[in-house]
């Protein structure tokens, strides 16, 4: 039998999910409601509670849960928010759509995550409304350190949290930190939709209110418009009750998946690659992401096992197209090393034991 294992694995997923989310469609069909309704309601208070946060807001997808959630925190037009440029062009879509300038921070090696140190710099000089945090490939930002050096400045801090659901650090979880934080549910997110689906998490009321208004044509109360800048970017009933019915295997999916980083990890040893270290609880294995001086031979060599793999990403944000020109003298050393080299293997839940080996061997005989 010729192997493939692909990076991704959705239709085992609705394999090992199909009866509760059967069940959960069928409710949702059967209600007569389709947009906004009980099934939001519920999953608002399900998702807020396992986040540790007093307020979610479910919206039509990841992007617009940046957007809105940054223009509650009031960035508007001509605002300057620090982020990353490794981490796939998403906030800069929603920082695109408000008018708001980036200001790039370069990241860590080893984590992939904000340099700190970096991060510390801009602050200091000023003249700076946000930060988003990007808890990038599963791991959880250390917040601590970060919103010490915010916090002094009176700089609210957004966490994207699209690929971190569930990460925890002394006991609390991703999107319980900052002045709010963004969640996808993308298909392939560590919690999944069948088709686009996003939230706004936070701990202030104010915000929540302001997110609700904006997710619906800046209403008040019905046909009464209060916020400018608004849309429609609402949840529909049957993503919601979808989610529901996944949340509760979350953690368990969590853990598989942090059980396979852990076996990449300890088991790949080749002297031309490395991996991340073993995390804890703070990551949630959502992308594992490895370093390779020869990326395209590696790639071509683990394709010929059968084995698929991707690029999370290629191209720092400052070099696609409709910024060119804008960042020409920026220098961020680290994220263009790392966009050369990384090079992301197979990691999600459905994986089984001797596809992991495979994995393994075949870069170890590489
Ligand atoms: C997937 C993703 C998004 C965007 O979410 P969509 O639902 O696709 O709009 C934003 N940020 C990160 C880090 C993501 O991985």
């Amino acid at each position: 039998m010729t192997i493939h294992i692909g990076i991704n694995n959705l239709r085992r997923h609705a394999e090992s999910t199909n009866a509760a989310v059967r069940e959960a469609v069928d409710r949702v069909l059967g209600s007569g409601w389709y947009i906004l309704g009980r099934e939001n309601d519920a999953l608002e208070e399900e998702f807020a509670s396992f986040c540790g946060a007093n307020h979610c807001v479910g919206v039509a997808n990841g992007t617009d849960a940046i957007e809105l959630g940054l223009r509650a925190l009031s960035v508007e037009r001509g605002s300057r928010v620090v982020t990353v440029a490794n981490a796939g062009y998403y906030t800069l879509t929603a920082l695109s759509a408000i008018g708001a300038v980036p200001v790039f921070a370069d990241v860590d090696e080893t984590s992939r995550l904000m340099s700190i140190d970096h991060l510390g710099e801009i602050i200091a000089q000023g003249g700076i409304d946000a930060v988003v945090i990007t808890h990038l490939f599963g791991l959880l930002h250390d917040m601590d350190a970060i919103l010490r050096i915010t916090e002094p400045a009176g700089v609210p801090v957004f966490e994207d949290c699209a690929q971190a659901h569930g990460a925890s650090r002394t006991g609390r979880r991703a999107g319980s930190f900052g002045a709010a934080a963004s969640f996808s549910f993308y298909p392939t997110k560590n919690l999944g939709a069948l088709g686009d689906a996003g939230a706004v998490v936070t701990q202030s009321d104010d915000t929540a209110r302001k997110v609700r208004q904006l997710r619906q044509y800046g209403w008040k109360s019905k046909y009464e418009v209060e916020s400018p800048h608004a849309r429609n970017s609402r949840l529909d009933e049957i993503q919601a009750a979808i989610l529901r019915s996944k949340l509760p295997s979350l953690n368990d999916w969590n853990t598989r998946r942090r059980e396979i980083a852990t076996r990449y990890s300890t088991e790949i040893h080749h002297p031309r690659v490395s991996c991340p270290p073993v995390y804890g609880e703070e990551y949630v294995a959502h992308l594992y992401v490895i370093a390779c001086d020869d990326r395209q031979s590696l790639r071509a060599h683990l394709s010929a096992m059968g084995i698929g793999t991707d690029v999370h990403y290629p191209i720092p944000d400052y070099r696609q197209l409709p910024l060119v020109g804008s960042f020409a003298d920026f220098a961020l050393p680290v994220t263009e090393k790392l966009a050369h080299r990384i090079l992301t293997l197979p990691c999600y839940p459905e994986l089984q034991d001797e596809e992991i080996s495979h994995i393994i061997d075949s870069i170890n005989r590489w």
